[in-house]
């Protein structure tokens, strides 16, 4: 089964609904990163939260940045998607562990620790939005629901959930966003607290076997839930030899000599997916002309 995300308005449009099964995007990043549990739980919630925020924006070519600048053993996380479904993502310390809170509870939080939380959208616009604000738990749905209220002024539930097996590969993976919008009246807003208030986790929910369309049901059905649209996500990274390349071009020269003079070639992983790209003496050369002129090297005397 493909991942996807369902999206849908309730009580008269005054609320915005989301929600996400991503076991296949998760167990895809886990694979290739080769993740702690505990880091599958957190880049998990990430990339699940971010498909879901960039189902939100509308241009082909627009791009969703977030990024944890975190002083816990995770070390930093960065989930990048576009408007089209495809997300990528990577954690700095890819095997951080820490002791579970009690027996079967991962502590994402601990793994996390404190730190900054930003959010960059390039809508093709000439400044691209951010907001940036204090990483509240390190749970990551609080953290987001934090950075809604406040940076987006939208006050919002955020429920991610990543259930990791015995022998580490992902079983459920999924999620959901409710947002309210500002003309929300008071009735809604305290059927919509209770709705959320009596919720069990995310995880249970998907043990269960709850699609997206039942996870918005069962918090929003009695509100006029509506459900309006389905988008598949998959994890995907755009990289090349050339966008490595560019990457590459930025280095200092000294650097750039440093490795020429070498004289080996080297092998350059994409942060993002980990694929391998070489680089012989010829490559690295041409590299380094493009750094300084941004053009081809000129014959030297
Ligand atoms: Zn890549």
């Amino acid at each position: 089964m493909n991942d996807y995300i369902v999206r849908a308005t309730a009580a008269d449009n005054s609320i915005r609904a989301f929600a996400i099964r991503s076991t296949e995007m998760v167990e895809h990043a886990r694979n290739i990163h080769d993740l702690s549990p505990v880091m599958t739980a957190a880049l998990g919630r990430l990339l699940s939260a971010g498909a879901m925020m960039g189902s939100m924006m509308k241009g082909e070519k627009d791009l969703l940045t977030i990024q944890y600048h975190c002083d816990g053993p995770a070390g930093g996380m960065t989930v990048s998607v576009d408007g089209q479904g495809n997300c990528k993502g990577y954690a700095v310390n890819p095997h951080a562990d820490v002791p579970d809170k009690y027996p079967g509870k991962m502590d994402v939080g601990a793994a996390i620790g404190g730190g900054m939380l930003s959010v960059s959208m390039d809508l093709g616009l000439r400044e691209p939005y951010s907001g940036q604000v204090e990483i509240q738990t390190g749970e990551i749905g609080d953290d987001l629901a934090y950075y809604f209220t406040v940076s987006e002024q939208t006050p919002s539930a955020v429920g991610l959930g990543v259930k990791v097996n015995t022998d580490r590969t992902v079983m459920q993976s999924g999620g959901f966003i409710i947002q309210l919008m500002p003309f929300a009246s008071e009735e809604t807003i305290s059927a919509l607290e209770n709705a959320l208030a009596g919720l069990e986790p995310v995880t249970a929910m998907l043990e269960k076997g709850m699609t997206p369309e039942d996870i918005l049901t069962h918090i929003l059905g009695d509100l006029g839930l509506d459900i309006f649209e389905t988008q598949e996500v998959r994890f995907h990274c755009d990289c090349s030899k050339e966008r490595v390349s560019r990457a590459l071009s930025t280095l200092s020269r000294k650097d750039l000599d440093d490795i020429i003079n070498d004289g080996e070639e080297i092998e350059v992983k994409c942060f993002f997916c980990n694929k391998a790209y070489r680089y012989d003496i010829d490559d690295l050369t041409a590299i380094r002309a493009l750094g300084e002129t941004g053009e081809p090297a000129p014959e030297e005397e």
